[in-house]
């Protein structure tokens, strides 16, 4: 970096904000699947599906609705009616599959779960929440209250009264040697244990996939045995769709319905990708859900405009090339040919993931130990031979996730598995 930007960056930005990569790198631009950094150097890009970009860098026809609606405006007020706010309310109310949705727009995922926890605890009188251990929900002060994982998690200063409830993590825990059926009998016990030592919690929040914490998700079967402890004693369920919404998961549309639920959860939020880089959030809500707070507004930004303008063209987009179907096509043929390199791999503990959304837990050779340095070197392997990825995990930071733009087509899969391949056969 000619200016040391670098060195600018740690002077002026807090120091918990962490870059990647022992030399950081600037990214300047983005086409496709593709970016380049401020040294000229391209490459794939296997991590910007979760980051930012949900479908492609630089899409012509979301560039074409931003600029248009640029030179009309950029926001109103939340005061005034907003055309595009109400067109992509309507879209996704309909793609919810919650009946009688009603729609809240925010700017981020934190405050689309810090909404969410508002109008539960407020619809339910309760400031008991449960949340999954090894969870992200976000940074603000009531969603890192429900934030299980340990590095994000200082929930004694929270407001919220949290409960941790037992099952996001299959493969570690006290349950991890049971079978499923034996493993979801186990978490059911634990949190039916919970809820009769506690106030009546307002809701439950989970991922569907656990996102930071490395994409790891609970046996089939779980999250419906928890929906029904849970209906029963009017406990509302809030499924967080910030990472594996719009398709990503390649069979469903929404993460929630790959767990066999009893119906749609009463709440989901959603951010990140729908904007493909604008900042969009929100929550959806059935209507008496929704219409519990007496306020004129909770958000000045939520719902911007210019950023409604990007949602649509971006969701019309996905929708008409069908990147769910490409989710699964293209995500299922690289979790195939990456299981295989596993198998040669010693470090490699699993490979695991639906669609577009795949997790590499990785291991120190022949023990169950995490092992965050070889996740590291790959990280820095891949982005030498061109390949961006990304790492995350429970406590340890110990697997590689990869999440590319939806569009990811059959040879880049290819192109970046290779590249992959020689990065893990480098911790051997
Ligand atoms: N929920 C989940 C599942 C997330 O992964 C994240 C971000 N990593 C958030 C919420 C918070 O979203 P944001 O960073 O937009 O506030």
């Amino acid at each position: 970096m000619t200016d040391d930007l670098l060195g600018r960056h740690r002077a002026v930005l807090p120091d918990w904000l962490a870059l990647y990569y022992e030399e950081p790198i600037e990214i300047t631009h983005g086409e496709g699947r593709h970016v380049w950094d401020s040294h000229g150097n391209r490459y794939l890009d296997f991590f910007g599906g979760i980051l930012t970009t949900m479908t492609a860098h630089a899409l012509p026809e979301i560039t074409k609705a931003v600029s248009e609606q640029a030179g009309r405006i950029l926001h109103s007020s939340t005061l005034y009616l907003n055309r595009p706010m109400v067109e992509l309310a309507e879209r996704i109310a309909q793609l919810s599959g919650i009946p009688n949705a009603r729609v809240f727009f925010t700017t981020s995922g934190t405050e689309a779960n810090d909404t969410a926890l508002l109008l539960a605890t407020t619809y339910r009188r309760s400031n008991t929440v449960l949340a999954m251990r090894n969870s992200y929900h976000g940074r603000s002060f009531s969603a890192v209250g429900i934030t299980g994982n340990r590095s994000w998690s200082p929930t004694s200063l929270s407001p919220l009264q949290t409960l941790y409830v037992h099952g996001g993590v299959r493969s570690r825990g006290p349950f991890a040697h049971l079978d499923d059926q034996g493993f979801i009998e186990a978490c059911v016990d634990d949190l039916t244990d919970l809820l009769g030592h506690t106030r009546p919690p307002a809701a439950l929040i989970a991922e569907p996939i656990q996102g930071v914490g490395g994409f790891t998700s609970p046996p089939d079967g779980l999250y419906a045995a928890f929906r029904e402890v849970l209906q029963e004693r009017g406990i509302l369920w809030i499924s967080d769709e910030v990472q594996t919404g719009w398709g990503r998961t390649g069979e469903h549309f929404w993460g929630w319905q790959a767990h066999g639920q009893s119906g749609p959860p009463d709440m989901l939020t959603f951010a990140k990708g729908i904007g493909n880089g604008m900042s969009i959030g929100g929550v959806v809500a059935r209507a008496e859900i929704m219409n519990c707070l007496d306020a004129n507004s909770i958000s000045t930004f939520g719902g911007t405009q210019i950023t409604m303008a990007a949602g649509l063209a971006n969701l019309n987009y996905l929708l008409e090339h069908d990147l769910q179907g490409n989710a699964r096509r293209v995500g299922g043929m690289l979790i195939e040919r990456l299981r295989a390199v596993a198998a040669q791999v010693p470090a490699v503990r699993e490979v695991r993931g639906r669609g577009l959304m795949i997790g590499i837990e990785l291991a120190r050779p022949g023990t169950d130990e995490a092992y965050p340095e070889a996740a590291s070197a790959v990280l820095e392997a891949a982005r030498e031979g061109g390949l961006l990825i990304g790492k995350g995990g429970g406590h340890d930071t110990s697997a590689l996730r990869i999440a590319p733009p939806l569009s990811l087509n059959v040879a880049e899969a290819e192109e970046g598995a290779a590249i992959l391949e020689r990065a893990l056969r480098s911790i051997q």
